[in-house]
């Protein structure tokens, strides 16, 4: 690969990547912190202090804990109950640093390519009952928020990947956390929008359910920032999805960024095969797509490993229509539990024929599927090119 010879954004006084200072936190609608730990990293400059003590401020009634030996993900919430711990982590805040917060992902086994993906922030405080993040190893065990104040070292190893790869690439923000939810508390956006507006080659991709985007709508974006939200139909995410913003708060959302310039894509994901579906799921897209002008669409079902699955059937019974749907003989290669082949086949057929009529331009896109999937849809020529990457 060619080495850039771009001057870095980084050093440029007038493009400072440091934590935003003069954002005014504002308490994000859906979160309640109980506990905030101040983890390793959290306060070693005084930048760094002041920051998170306007965070803290917001926050008088939560109990403050100093760890500053503690990594992020060691956090003990001294409770051995799986969903109790699940659910105390949901009112957790740790504020620290992350070393290894790009990285290269490394997906095998389904039709997925691999892509770069960022983490200023982990985890989440919705409270989506399917979750999948909430069964990997480091949110099993300590299931806290977490908000890491290197971004400008995170920002920085983005360049230096960007400039490596001397072509525009795509950064996703939104594979292990929610993607803007902390922003109205953090200001992030704030520093990273400009930074990848200005950026020759690197390009942000953001999966969020948030409704809050006052702050992005102050931003110049350049189109370099893709905003994506995740989706089901009301009916559905009332059932399946808690402590989350409504979905006509998501459309507003959409359609202010979409009007201010930000190129929009939504994700529906996971379909849930209630009974009535077809019904349920054709409204919805026809709803979606005359109210918001999205450049991409990306359907998936659910691909869940068995800690989440277990936490799910936790929150909805083993009878609920996530479950009941699974087949354990539809694991391809990446060991995932998914709904079986036909089932997937046909949601995905019925969506697709839907939006097509209404807009036979747009691009379309499957999450986490195998080749034949996408060759059956006929979007096959479409492949690499779903919500992660540009
Ligand atoms: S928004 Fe994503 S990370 Fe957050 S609870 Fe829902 S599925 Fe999990």
């Amino acid at each position: 690969m060619k080495k850039s010879s771009q001057p870095s954004l980084l050093n440029n006084s007038e493009q400072k990547a440091a934590l935003p200072c003069d954002h005014i936190p504002i308490r994000p609608g859906n979160f309640v912190a109980d506990r905030i730990f101040l983890a390793k990293g959290s306060m070693t400059t005084p930048e760094r202090v002041r920051f998170v003590e306007r965070i803290c401020a917001l926050y008088p009634e939560a109990q403050l804990v100093e760890c500053p030996d503690t990594p992020h993900n060691r956090i003990d919430l001294r409770e051995q109950d799986n969903l109790a711990r699940h659910q105390k982590g949901k009112h957790t805040l740790v504020f620290g640093e992350h070393k290894s917060a790009v990285r290269f992902s490394a997906e095998e086994g389904n039709a997925c390519p691999n892509y770069w993906h960022f983490s200023p922030y982990g985890f989440c405080f919705y409270g989506c009952k399917y979750c999948y993040l909430a069964g990997t190893p480091s949110y099993w065990h300590s299931p806290a928020v977490r908000i890491f104040l290197n971004l400008e070292e995170i920002l920085e190893r983005i360049e230096r990947v960007a400039n490596q790869a001397n072509m525009p690439t795509a950064f996703y923000l939104g594979k292990l956390q929610d993607g803007l939810a902390l922003d109205p508390l953090t200001g992030f956006s704030g520093v990273q929008v400009p930074f990848f507006a200005q950026h020759k080659f690197a390009r942000q991709v953001i999966l969020t359910k948030t409704g809050q985007v006052e702050q992005l709508l102050k931003l110049d974006h350049n189109q370099h920032t893709i905003l994506s939200w995740s989706l089901n139909p009301p009916e559905l995410s009332e059932r399946f999805e808690e402590n989350v913003p409504t979905i006509a708060e998501r459309l507003e959302a959409m359609k202010q960024c979409a009007e201010h310039g930000y190129p929009v894509r939504a994700i529906i994901m996971p379909l849930i095969p209630v009974k009535g579906w077809e019904k349920i799921y054709g409204g919805f897209v026809e709803r979606l797509l005359e109210s918001v002008p999205i450049q991409r669409l990306t359907l998936g079902g659910i691909c869940i490993y068995q800690n989440a699955k277990a936490l799910m059937e936790m929150k909805l019974g083993k009878g609920n229509n996530i479950s009941q749907s699974l087949d354990p003989r539809s694991k391809i290669g990446d060991g995932r539990i998914r709904y079986a082949q036909p089932l997937r086949l046909e949601m995905y057929g019925h969506i697709v024929r839907t939006a097509r009529k209404l807009r036979p331009d747009l691009e379309l896109a499957l999450c986490l599927e195998e080749t034949k999937a996408w060759k059956e849809l006929g979007i096959e020529d479409r492949m690499g090119h779903c919500n992660c990457l540009l």
